[in-house]
């Protein structure tokens, strides 16, 4: 693919409807699984909004979400599985990863930090610990996981939490 067309490709903003107001801090590339494949389920943008929205309120600043990895062919999920392992031998992933566009692609493995560089922090600082960021993420999705290096969250319910919300509101 031509690599102007291939950048541009799922630049596209996804706003959702929050009791707030609108809001918009996502782009849909950023759900793409490497493959260029991506499926995103609208509770999943809630929920990630609602925790982003968590998280500045907690924080009195801005905090962004980082996305990990969104989307998944098969494809892409046994490639993981070479690095980080099978679960059923004591990897990361899994056979019925809520990633893969066959179980509804309701998952994303996030970070978050600060959305402010200062100058007098040192860069690491900005992060928001991820046992945190799982901490807030429960209130938000059905399903969530700390990992080392990222949280697991995903709407294997049909997102309920966000239903609630909505209800509640
Ligand atoms: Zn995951």
């Amino acid at each position: 693919m031509d690599a102007q067309l291939e950048q541009a490709r799922n630049r596209v903003r996804l706003p959702t409807k929050l009791d707030e107001g609108e809001v918009c801090h996502f782009r849909l590339s950023e759900f793409e699984s490497p493959s260029g494949a991506v499926c995103i389920q609208p509770s999943v943008l809630v929920s990630l909004e609602l925790v982003r929205h968590d998280l500045c309120q907690q924080c009195h600043d801005e905090v962004e979400i980082l996305v990990n990895s969104g989307t998944r062919t098969d494809e892409d999920n046994e490639r993981l599985a070479e690095k980080y392992g099978w679960v059923d031998d004591g990897g990361w992933v899994s056979h019925t990863s809520k990633h893969l566009l066959r179980n509804g692609a309701c998952a994303v493995d996030i970070r978050a930090r600060l959305k402010r560089r200062r100058s007098f922090q040192p860069d690491f600082n900005r992060s928001i610990p991820l046992k945190d960021l799982a901490l807030f993420a429960r209130q938000r999705f059905d399903w969530v996981k700390e990992y080392p290096t990222h949280v697991h969250c995903d709407n294997r319910d049909g997102g309920q939490k966000v239903t609630r919300y909505r209800s509640a509101s």
